[in-house]
């Protein structure tokens, strides 16, 4: 198999998720003592927050490029941005690199329209609900997102960055989320995208009347799907 470049630590709390869900994919696979061939590179998350809230993205990206390079250079035959927000810089970080960056949102999006679902609804955190870049993506799929009203969004993020990403989860943030979801079905979403790493390590499918996307997941699958069918290639499985 080939091995998954993984640039995480965005935050370490779904990073770790992950890790757990491609070698659990493989050992499904592949049975036995396999387990996922990856390099994992972690940054710090508090250096990545600061830049995102000072809108200091040009900079972000330049780390995460810089990041990117060396997980190409331990070894990574692919490479998982494992955070949807910062696919905001995803081009400056595939440019970095000579291996291919899997976009989180096209493994969504094929999700989605695999699901037949055509309107979706998106949580995330407020830049990934508020700009263009990851529903502009979704879109060009054939998708209509729609995104919660602005003190849901504001819900939305806090409990993001102010529980999830610090290993937090709540029953009382749930019933947010379950509120917030309700919302977006009542305004028309066939589906919801989980659209942060973390929000799947608090919302399941049984929180929602309409199928739910979960990225982390939809994305490793992405991952071990692209490595294991290239098996043939330099290391076997
Ligand atoms: N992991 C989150 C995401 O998928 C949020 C943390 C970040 O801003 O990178 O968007």
């Amino acid at each position: 198999m080939l091995t998954i470049g993984m640039l995480g630590g965005m935050s370490w709390e779904s990073s770790a998720h992950y890790y757990r869900l491609a070698n659990e994919m493989v050992r499904e696979r592949l049975g036995g003592l396999h387990s996922a061939r990856c390099v994992l590179y972690s940054v710090d998350f508090a250096e990545i927050e600061r830049l995102q809230s000072s809108a200091h993205w040009e900079q972000a990206g330049q780390l995460l490029g810089e990041a990117a390079a060396a997980v190409q250079a331990a070894g990574a035959d692919v490479l998982v941005l494992c955070t949807n927000t910062m696919h905001k810089v995803a081009d400056e970080v595939q440019a970095a690199i000579g291996i291919p960056l899997l976009h989180l949102a096209d493994a969504t999006a094929e999700a989605v329209t695999a699901a037949g679902v055509r309107t979706v609804g998106l949580l995330g955190t407020a830049f990934t609900m508020e700009q263009d870049f990851y529903r502009d993506r979704l879109a060009s799929h054939g998708l209509e997102v729609i995104v919660p009203e602005a003190p849901d969004r504001a819900e939305v993020h806090r409990i993001i960055y102010d529980e999830l990403c610090l290993g937090e989860v709540r029953d009382p943030s749930r019933q947010i989320y379950r509120g917030v979801i309700d919302r977006l079905v009542a305004a028309g979403a066939q589906g919801v995208i989980l659209g942060c790493t973390e929000i799947e390590l608090l919302i399941s499918a049984a929180d929602s009347p309409v199928p739910v996307f979960a990225t982390s997941r939809l994305h490793v699958e992405a991952a071990v799907e692209f490595a294991l069918r290239n098996r043939a290639a330099p290391s076997t499985a």
